[in-house]
């Protein structure tokens, strides 16, 4: 159904998360009207209690595996835990919100001819033998493996998405995100940035899983979302999928030294058992989303940990 306003109805799954939520606000500052949905199982109203006084944003308790009507014009969706804890907490529930959300999100798209960009992953590359990795990369994903609910889910949502494209005309646009952190992660999702500014601001020792040498790209959320923002933006067609995340590559053991650093912290390191498959390095060849959208991530590694820090600081600490 047409809108009877010119403001675009964006409905984002997974909105108060913590890309969500950030979504969330862009979309509302560039004159859109925005419906959150959530179930709140990693998300909190917290993460848009500042929005909600605002006549263009609506927030909706909802589960993406039930069917969700409603009407709108363009779709992000978001909704999944991103942490390996949160993922593995209840694994069934994780592949059922990628699959089953999913095939509920595309026919929702179906209905109501909505544009839908998909937040796939990194992880669909598994433990990647290929580095960096392109698109073409087919990836390295134990299929039985604590993290295949997550990795196997979001690559059985790749499919449905192109097959939605192919067999019903779909206007699709899949991302695959690379590590991305910054205010308004959840303090205690295991991931490791989060991790290692809050135990540095703690003064407890940093945790190390393994020796330290595994690499990962960290993409600062303001990067991601703008990239999220000019995708759609792209011509129907170009459907991705599409990387995006920051080429920048560190150890964890560079990353720890870093945070203790810029924290002024006393902690020292401590190292323990690296999870089962935890893949050994992670860099995002980004060379299509430049060509296409002339993107690429503006916030050094050291400038976005401040400001994750001053926000940690602010709200854990103050
Ligand atoms: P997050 O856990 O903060 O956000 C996920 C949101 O989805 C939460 O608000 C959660 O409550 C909601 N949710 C979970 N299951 C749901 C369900 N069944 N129905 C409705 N809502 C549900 O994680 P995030 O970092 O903001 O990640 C957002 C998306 O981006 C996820 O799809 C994730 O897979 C993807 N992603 C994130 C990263 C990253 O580094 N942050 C990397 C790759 C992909
Ligand atoms: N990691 C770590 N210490 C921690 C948390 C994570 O050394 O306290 C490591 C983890 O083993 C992995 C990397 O940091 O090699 C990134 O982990 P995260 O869970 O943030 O993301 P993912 O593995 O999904 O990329």
């Amino acid at each position: 159904m047409q809108a009877l306003t010119n403001r675009k109805r964006v409905l984002v799954t997974g909105g108060a998360g913590f890309l969500g939520s950030h979504l969330c606000e862009r979309l509302l500052a560039a004159g859109n009207d925005v419906l959150c949905v959530d179930n709140f199982f990693t998300g909190s109203r917290d993460n848009v209690l500042h929005l909600l006084d605002d006549p263009h944003f609506e927030l909706m308790r909802h589960d993406v595996t039930f069917p969700l009507y409603v009407e709108v014009d363009e779709i992000y969706n978001l909704a999944c835990p991103a942490s390996p804890i949160h993922y593995q907490h209840d694994p069934v529930q994780t592949t059922k919100t990628s699959v089953i959300g999913a095939i509920n999100m595309l026919g929702l798209a179906k209905r109501v001819h909505a544009r839908i960009m998909q937040a796939s992953t990194s992880e669909v590359y598994g433990d990647p033998a290929v580095h960096p990795q392109p698109e073409e990369y087919w990836g390295n994903v134990n299929t039985i493996g604590p993290r295949a609910c997550y990795d196997e889910g979001k690559r059985c949502a790749e499919t449905l998405f192109f097959d939605y494209h192919r067999q019903h005309r779909l206007d699709i646009k899949v991302i695959r995100i690379f590590n991305t952190y910054g205010p308004r992660m959840h303090p205690s999702d295991g991931r490791v940035v989060s991790n290692f500014i809050i135990q540095a601001l703690k003064g407890e020792p940093i945790t190390i899983y393994g020796d330290g040498q595994q690499t990962r790209s960290f993409c600062y959320v303001d990067d991601l979302i703008e990239g999220f923002l000019r995708f759609m933006d792209t011509p129907a067609g170009a459907t991705g999928p599409i990387n995006l995340g920051n080429p920048g590559e560190f150890t964890m053991l560079e990353l720890a030294e870093k945070v203790i650093r810029l924290t002024g912290s006393a902690s020292t390191i401590e190292h323990m058992p690296l999870p089962q498959d935890d893949p050994k390095q992670r860099r995002p060849d980004i060379a299509k989303a430049r060509a296409m959208m002339q993107w690429e991530p503006a916030v050094p590694l050291d400038e976005g940990l401040d400001r994750t820090i001053a926000y940690f600081r602010g709200r854990f600490f103050a």
